[in-house]
């Protein structure tokens, strides 16, 4: 659970501050080593502030986030240490997370000269091998963030996110900023990056077609809990929550399978004010009279399958 201030910010302005709202509600996920979960929803489903929790930029007002099996807040320093270093975040706009003022050598070399992973002389080479990793040319280390394309200035983001040596990436919308043609290569780099350096990700997205390729699980969430999460491949075989239903209708498709369901109409509610009971009543095409009292609690349908839908009681 974690209570959003930054979102209120946003809504009312300063002054409404003191409302709190819970951006994420209740919300349990486990990321295994090596492995590729999806975490797919509208914007403002929570999905972000539970990346930053993940990360490590936020902190959780109720629950916990163990790393290695350990609660990271009461671990000893060296696990804590630990764990702000191999989990990195890789951001959407890699122009506002770039400082304009620094030279790619200093944006890539800085953290593992800070953290003592290189040093002196050592630092150039670092560099250069952490740009060719990503796909950019080594002369590239001298030059500033607004000297590159979108797409290159993703991957500085990503070599400076390598530099330290991770082991699981929180990428949060890293290509929504980019082309088309540009996204499938920035994605196809994550993917050589798992195999090359056995990396783990919780990859967030609001498109079901960007996580379908490269993830192995996917968890949808809607307005801060969790209502669906599957193996990929099955989620996109027979999808059971309707939500999810409703977003695989609007994945782009090149073969001509009928479409069977609808895309999700409306708005997506206020998160500070959720509408009771199953928080999409109001826009689901199944909701029945139990769907506006009752919130359905997130259950095992399938072995490594939750889904939170009356329906599935048999209504
Ligand atoms: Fe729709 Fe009801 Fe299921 Fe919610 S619980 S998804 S409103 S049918
Ligand atoms: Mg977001």
């Amino acid at each position: 659970r974690l209570d959003a201030a930054e979102k209120l910010v946003n809504v009312f302005g300063a002054d409404r501050r003191e409302q709190v709202v819970h951006a994420v509600d209740d919300v349990s996920i486990a990321v295994k080593q090596g492995e590729v979960v999806g975490l797919v929803g509208e914007s403002g489903c929570g999905k972000s502030t539970l990346g930053r929790v993940v990360a490590g930029i936020h902190a959780p007002s109720e629950g916990r986030l163990l790393w290695r099996g350990q609660d990271v807040e009461s671990a000893s320093a060296e696990l804590q240490r630990d764990a702000r270093l191999k989990v990195q975040m890789i951001f959407q706009d890699p122009m506002s997370s770039l400082n304009p003022r620094m030279r790619v050598r200093d944006i890539v070399g800085e953290a593992p000269r800070v953290h003592g992973l290189v040093s002196g002389a050592g630092v150039k080479d670092y560099v250069d091998d952490m740009l060719l990793r990503v796909g950019l040319d080594p002369s590239f280390r001298d030059r500033y963030p607004h000297q590159f394309s979108g797409g290159q200035r993703q991957r500085v983001g990503i070599a400076r996110a390598l530099a330290v040596k991770p082991e699981f990436l929180v990428c949060d919308e890293s290509v929504a900023a980019l082309d088309v043609s540009i996204q499938a290569q920035v994605l196809n780099l994550f993917m050589d990056l798992r195999t090359d350096l056995g990396l783990t990700y919780l990859f967030i997205s609001h498109d079901l077609g960007v996580v379908e390729h490269l993830s192995d699980r996917v968890v949808i969430m809607y307005l801060g809990r969790v209502v669906e999460t599957a193996p990929t491949d099955e989620l996109f075989r027979e999808a059971n929550h309707p939500y999810t239903k409703a977003l695989l209708a609007e994945v782009p498709r090149i073969d001509t399978r009928k479409r069977k369901f609808q895309p999700v109409k409306g708005e997506i509610p206020s998160p500070l004010d959720p509408p009771p009971g199953c928080h999409f009543h109001p826009r689901c095409p199944f909701a029945f009279e139990r769907c506006k009292r009752e919130a359905p609690a997130l259950k095992e349908i399938a072995p490594g399958r939750h889904s939170a839908c009356h329906l599935n009681d048999g209504g």
